[in-house]
């Protein structure tokens, strides 16, 4: 099955995305994790990409459509995939269909505004293999240590809340227009985000399932 994860930065697109991937057994391709893998090995890509980051921006559509498309023609992507954070702008989107890519459906995990700065301020990523945490809705079972590989947990700095907004903004403008488009193509089931991690993965589960 090939999956779009759509939604808010802070939603739990990559939790969710994670959940998916262990039960179809497909891989998961973040654009934001192949992002900042390049920007920590120092590579062209991620000296480009840096200063957008860190102000919550978008990086160039061309940049991310050139990642995803050398990623997607990975062998692992062949039986699927689940696309986490792209794409991001109607541009990216239309680039994916114009490489013949079939998506399957487009889950858009729905969290409202307000509560996404709260959720960001407790969101801990592993520094080492990217798993997702939040202090209060889904903490690690050792405090600070990730629960798949035991890398340290980190703040990411685009969490902080003067980026998160920022990170909204582009949200709003940019990447909720896709929400039409794929409705549009009959593709988009919305999955509203739950308080508990587990509640989500329920609805999200029930949602690829149908
Ligand atoms: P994420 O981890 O998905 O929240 O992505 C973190 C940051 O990486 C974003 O705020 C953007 O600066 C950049 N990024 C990730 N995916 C994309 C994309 N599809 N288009 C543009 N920028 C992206």
């Amino acid at each position: 099955m090939n999956l779009i994860l759509l939604g808010a930065p802070g939603a739990g697109k990559g939790t969710q995305a994670e959940v998916i991937c262990k039960k179809l057994n497909i891989p998961a391709v973040s654009t934001g994790n192949i992002i900042r893998e390049a920007l920590k090995s120092g590579t062209e890509m991620g000296k480009k990409a840096k200063a957008y980051m860190e102000a919550g921006e978008l990086v160039p559509d061309e940049v991310v459509i050139g990642i995803v498309k050398d990623r997607l023609a990975e062998s692992d992507c062949q039986n699927g995939f689940v696309l986490d954070g792209f794409p991001r702008t109607i541009p990216q989107a239309e680039a994916l269909d114009e490489m013949g890519v079939r998506i399957d459906k487009v889950l858009e995990i729905h969290v409202p505004d307000e509560k996404i700065v709260t959720r960001m301020s407790g969101r801990r990523v592993c520094g080492s293999c990217g798993a997702s945490y939040h202090l209060q809705y889904n903490p690690p079972k050792v405090e600070g240590k990730c629960d798949n590989c035991g890398g340290a947990l980190v703040q990411r700095t685009d969490d902080h809340p003067d980026t998160v907004k920022a990170r909204l903004k582009e949200y709003h403008e940019k990447t909720e227009p896709l929400k039409s488009y794929y409705e549009k193509q009959g593709k988009l089931v919305v999955v509203e985000g739950q308080e508990e991690v587990a509640d989500t993965t329920r609805l999200t589960l029930a949602a690829i399932e149908a």
